[in-house]
């Protein structure tokens, strides 16, 4: 009998070689490749008669062999077959298909499955798939029919692996032999309160109708993935993962954290230093962060928020809280760059009242850095700036009492699974006070010596929708700032051909000659990087050398020197620089107010993320921006979509979900391992709903009375969550 954790080589019709192939699809164990679900159904199931058939459809029929050759045609082999019922006739044709030369013989019965053509007034089967029968006739033929895995019924279709060598019916064989051989005693996991309440069907029950539906099941719940026996599989992987986040976040709730006071005394301090009117959005995030930080056990929250929806107004209204309660605070930036944006703005901000703020940066002194640590040490700094890589590493604090970490952008999301990696903990780096980052490899926060964790809170630019971010954070807390500071001029964005490119360019330099400055933007995104670059290049001595001659244009790629880049970067900020053409490398931390036009060529070939980081980089001043998309040739309809999505809207958090929509949540955050976790069964923009009713359901459980689930249950569930995280996440290290 098969068990579920026989590796895949020891399944029947499987080797090394296929184990290898399958490999690359994450199908490691038998019961990895039972969760390898069909894509889609095909509806095979009721024989046609011959005369009954019309042109468009997918049909099933079951005829007997009459004549059969090959024709060459100019362009390729077709091989044509005529089939027979009766005295009906039904032309089949397959294209390139040599290899069908001896394979009919007059006389065999067939079953027959594909789509329906008309051909010159006349019915054809266009590459139908086909099994032999044999010589049965008439019901025998039927009865035959019934036992083939292709022909009449509802037959599963795979994705092929290893560049179509394992094609779809070579999985269909495959995993039918494997559930054949299916030890019956398949283990439980879910425990019984949940399985009755949402009536779960038993595992081997649900592997075996996934993958062989019977007759009688919905076509349309079955290509929606909701039949009760998908609703079993995918709720059972979301199940477990949640109950995974739902611990953690218990245990985090269990720790001592900080009590921190919010009295009048520091309700003062804040508005003291407040700029501007707080948005409404400002308001509410604060007022969730002031009730986590005077709770007794740590704050663990995402601040999720819009590039310039004001993260950082909100993050300095924290920071005061923990220091007017006489705490520290670290604020990490993921670049040097942003690090002293920071600085610049607390001093603004914050040195008024009197706040003592250190920035710590690789490219100060030694000497230097070395008094600042000291201060830090000594607790003389109140308010600390620096990268990720600074602080996490060599800094001593006197009294850590907030750390805030500003990931800026979705390769955050990457850095801070790794930092959960290390440590089992968000944001260790920070647990320990007076050692930061000498928790060490897979060592955890000690919590039992009466030290108190220090709050932390993560601010996040990538507008995660909601259920992802419930997944992906589903251990923080969420805030969402979901309302841009007034005074803002909406960016107008167009799109337009390139044979239009004389009026862009008329327009760019009138913008110009009224005081604005421009970006071209060019995509250099990777895979054809060193040609791409020369059009860059060569469109950049285009532009200054023929279309703006008198003007000052300047361009910035990635394999510039970094001196030169920060030159550059700098005249431009100062002005000097009218026009800047450049590749995606503006798409991180520019900010320039006084640019008001973006000109992006190629723009069917950016990712919708990427566009819209790109357009962030307008819209900053009072003048009002513009967003120009210009396309080259013909576009693809899903760049037309993605095109259509940026002129409808400037909303990060719609873009996004679009996008996710498009591309689905592993292209979304970049590669698979960016972090992003690989669901074996689920798909997380389909079963949004079963990811609610998983995280309902993992609370309850947790949370639930005593009599609901028994000991033997956690222990199973708990084993079985461990294993799944250890598959999806990579990390052993839960609950
Ligand atoms: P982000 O969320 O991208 O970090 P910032 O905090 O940098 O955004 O804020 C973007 C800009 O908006 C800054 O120039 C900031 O001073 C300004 N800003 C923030 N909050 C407000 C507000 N309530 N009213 C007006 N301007 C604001
Ligand atoms: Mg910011």
């Amino acid at each position: 009998m098969l068990e579920p954790s026989t590796p895949v080589q020891y399944v029947k019709g499987i080797g090394p070689r296929i184990a290898e192939i399958l490999a690359t699809k994450g199908i490691a164990t038998a019961d990895d490749l039972l969760h390898y679900l069909p894509f889609r159904y095909e509806d095979r199931l009721n024989p046609r008669g011959i005369a009954e058939l019309r042109a468009g459809e997918m049909a099933t029929v079951i005829a007997e062999v009459r004549t059969s050759g090959l024709f060459r045609t100019r362009r390729m082999p077709i091989f044509q077959m005529t089939a027979g019922q009766g005295r009906a006739r039904l032309k089949c044709i397959w294209f390139n298909a040599a290899y069908l030369k001896d394979k009919f013989q007059p006389g065999q019965m067939l079953a027959l499955y594909g789509r329906v053509e008309e051909s010159r007034g006349e019915l054809q089967l266009v590459q139908p798939q086909f099994e032999f029968l044999g010589e049965a006739e008439g019901e025998a033929a039927e009865q035959k029919a019934a036992e083939s895995l292709e022909i009449g019924r509802i037959v599963p279709i795979y994705e092929s692996a290893g560049q179509g060598r394992l094609t779809s019916k070579w999985f269909r064989r495959t995993i039918r032999t494997a559930l054949e051989n299916l030890t019956p005693e398949l283990p439980e996991s879910i425990p019984a309160a949940v399985r009755q309440r949402l009536d779960l069907l038993p595992p081997r029950e649900a592997l075996w109708k996934v993958h062989w539906p019977e007759a009688g099941e919905s076509f349309h719940h079955l290509q929606g993935s909701r039949t009760p026996a998908h609703i079993r599989l995918i709720f059972e992987e979301l199940f477990f993962i949640e109950l995974g986040l739902e611990l953690k976040r218990r245990e985090q709730k269990a720790q001592t954290g900080i009590e921190f006071e919010l009295n009048d005394r520091v309700r003062e301090a804040i508005k003291k230093i407040l700029p501007f009117h707080p948005t409404g959005a400002q308001k509410r995030t604060l007022k969730e962060i002031a009730a986590d930080m005077e709770k007794p056990y740590p704050m663990r929250r995402l601040l999720q928020g819009d590039v310039g929806s004001g993260k950082t107004l909100v993050a300095f209204e924290a920071a005061i809280i923990a220091i007017e309660n006489g705490y520290q605070v670290a604020l990490m930036a993921p670049t040097e760059i942003l690090a002293q944006q920071h600085y610049f703005s607390a001093r603004q901000i914050l040195e008024p009242s009197g706040y003592r703020i250190v920035l710590l940066t690789g490219s100060l002194e030694q000497d230097r850095k070395r008094e600042i640590r000291r201060h830090i040490a000594q607790g003389s700094a109140q308010l600390v700036i620096g990268t990720h890589a600074l602080i996490e590493q060599k800094v001593e604090f006197e009294k850590l009492g907030l750390v805030i970490v500003d990931e800026q952008h979705r390769f955050g999301v990457l850095q801070r699974f790794k930092l959960m990696k290390k440590s089992g903990e968000v944001g260790d780096a920070t647990s320990r006070r007076a050692s930061l980052g000498r928790t060490g490899e897979g060592a955890r926060p000690q919590m039992d010596n009466g030290t108190a964790e220090p709050d932390v809170l993560v601010m996040t630019a990538t507008p995660i929708p909601r259920t992802l971010a419930l997944t992906l954070y589903g251990d923080l807390d969420i805030s969402v700032l979901d309302e841009m500071p007034p005074g803002r001029t909406p960016i107008v964005t167009r799109r337009v051909g390139d044979e239009r490119a004389d009026e862009v360019w008329q327009f760019v330099r009138k913008q110009v000659t009224a005081g604005h400055q421009a970006y071209v933007v060019y995509p250099v995104i990777g895979e054809n990087e060193e040609t791409e670059l020369k059009a860059a290049m060569k469109m950049y001595g285009e532009l200054s050398k023929k279309i703006f001659p008198n003007l000052n244009v300047a361009v910035l790629h990635g394999r510039m020197d970094p001196d030169l880049k920060e030159q550059v970067m700098r005249l431009f900020q100062q002005g000097k620089i009218q026009i800047l053409v450049a590749t995606t490398v503006i798409e991180v931390g520019v900010d320039v107010p006084n640019a008001a036009v973006m000109v992006i060529e190629h723009a069917e070939r950016f990712g919708l993320a990427q566009l819209h980081q790109l357009r962030g980089r307008i819209g900053r001043g009072a003048a009002k921006s513009y967003c120009i998309l210009m396309t080259s040739g013909k576009v693809s309809e899903e760049a037309e979509r993605r095109l259509d999505a940026m002129v409808r809207t400037t909303d990060g958090f719609q873009i996004a979900e679009l996008d996710l929509e498009m591309r689905g949540p592993g292209e979304f955050f970049g590669t698979r391992q960016a972090g992003m976790p690989s669901f074996q069964v689920a798909n997380l923009i389909r079963d949004r709903d079963l990811l609610e009713l998983a995280r309902k359901e993992a609370a309850a459980v947790i949370s639930g009375p005593n009599s609901e689930i028994s000991q033997t249950e956690i222990d199973r569930a708990l084993w079985q969550m461990r294993t799944r995280w250890q598959k999806t996440y990579g990390l052993v290290e839960v609950g």
